[in-house]
């Protein structure tokens, strides 16, 4: 592989700064590909700043990554060199636990090798992700994208699409159904969207209500302050189903007040610190807190085709990769709309 060239963060406290790097060459069901762009999800945040606790230093964050196929190892079947291919969260795993057998790659046993920070199952190197030049990807990990969409506008859903995509299928989320999405940012967007094409009457909650009227453009039939007690009430017991992607530590209270009977909130967002929650809230409606993290390999496919059939793309800012750490402080201030996108021809 030629010389690699990133992104990286040094440690917790200091910016993301220019790092050379090698990457190994591909085998034979591996392909090699030239990011063209990758997404800024909240977690490269999170890790880069080691808030969950298992950051691996120099860390090159990135995992909603879409580029060209530059090469392709002799028995690779789905790409060609010279295509267009997409890699997200996770770039191997064990391949032969149950989950691994039903396509569910993100729940193996033995543990998904993550695409960076994480231990390369092949040659035991730390994986460097998509805030670089090029990237090495067995093609079971690998997708192909619609060619109607936009490729910039098409590496978020590599993350943000499939972790909302998920679980909204996962609950049966549609025509009949009332759905709270917490959170407009990265993945709420894409929560909106989903859930307003999978037919639900679909509520925005957001703490910034200068967003109200981009939530209603994306898809959302109502949007509520979450932050004022007068406007929760009036929706009090009436959700079947609540996705919280929000990114900071938040009092789950007011929400699961809005559940009905047997309703169920599914955490996404993965704040530095657990929620406190009140029992009560939850025998009082018989209410369940449910989790949900990514997606398998054959669901990412479905997600991303399903999107070309209808037409789903996140909504972007394209940014250079010099305004990275810009990007970074502007996510904690929750100023994105709502996915920032790196163009790698910036990297040159
Ligand atoms: P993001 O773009 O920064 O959006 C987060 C949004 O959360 C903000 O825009 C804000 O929306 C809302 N928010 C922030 N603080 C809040 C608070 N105190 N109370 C209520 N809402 C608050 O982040 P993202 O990229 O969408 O990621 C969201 C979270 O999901 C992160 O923690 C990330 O690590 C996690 N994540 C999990 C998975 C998974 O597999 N489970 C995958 C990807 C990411 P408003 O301004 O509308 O209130
Ligand atoms: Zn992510
Ligand atoms: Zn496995």
């Amino acid at each position: 592989m030629p010389q690699s060239k990133g992104y990286a963060a040094h440690d917790s406290t200091s910016s993301l700064v220019p790092f050379a790097f090698t990457r190994r060459d591909p085998g034979a069901t591996e392909i090699a590909i030239e990011v063209l762009y990758c997404g800024v999800c909240h977690s490269d945040l999170h890790m880069a700043r080691n808030e969950w606790g298992n950051a691996i230093y120099p860390l090159v964050p990135g995992h909603e990554i879409v580029g060209r196929v530059t090469a392709a190892g002799s028995d690779v079947k789905k790409f060609k060199v010279g295509g267009i291919a997409a890699v997200g969260v996770i770039v191997d795993s064990c391949r032969h636990c149950a989950p691994c057998d039903r396509g569910e790659e993100h729940f193996c046993v033995e543990g998904a090798t993550l695409t960076y920070a994480a231990k390369d199952r092949v040659d035991g190197s730390i994986t460097m992700g998509g805030y670089s030049n090029n990237y090495v990807v067995d093609e079971r990990f690998a997708h192909s994208i619609p060619s109607n969409l936009d490729m910039a506008a098409v590496a978020p859903l590599l993350c943000a699409g499939i972790t909302t995509y998920s679980p909204l299928r996962h609950w049966n989320v549609g025509p009949g159904k009332k759905v709270g999405i917490i959170g407009l940012g990265g993945l709420g967007h894409m929560g909106l969207k989903f859930a307003h094409s999978f037919g639900a009457h679909t509520v925005q909650l957001t703490t910034s209500l200068k967003k109200k009227e981009d939530a209603l453009k994306l898809g959302a039939d109502e949007v509520v302050l979450s932050t004022d007690a007068n406007a929760m009430n009036a929706h009090a017991g009436t959700f079947d189903f609540i996705l919280d992607t929000a990114s900071a530590p938040h009092d789950l209270d007011p929400y699961l007040a809005l559940l009905k009977l047997d309703g169920t909130i599914t955490l996404v967002g993965l704040p530095e610190k657990p929620p406190a929650v009140n029992i009560f809230s939850l025998i009082t409606r018989r209410a369940s807190i449910a989790g949900s993290m990514i997606g398998g390999m054959p669901e990412t496919q479905e997600m991303l085709d399903y999107c070309g059939r209808h037409n789903i793309t996140s909504s972007v800012e394209v940014i250079p990769i010099q305004k990275i750490n810009e990007a970074f402080e502007r996510l904690l201030k929750q100023d994105v709309k709502y996915r920032f996108v790196i163009d790698m021809s910036t990297l040159k």
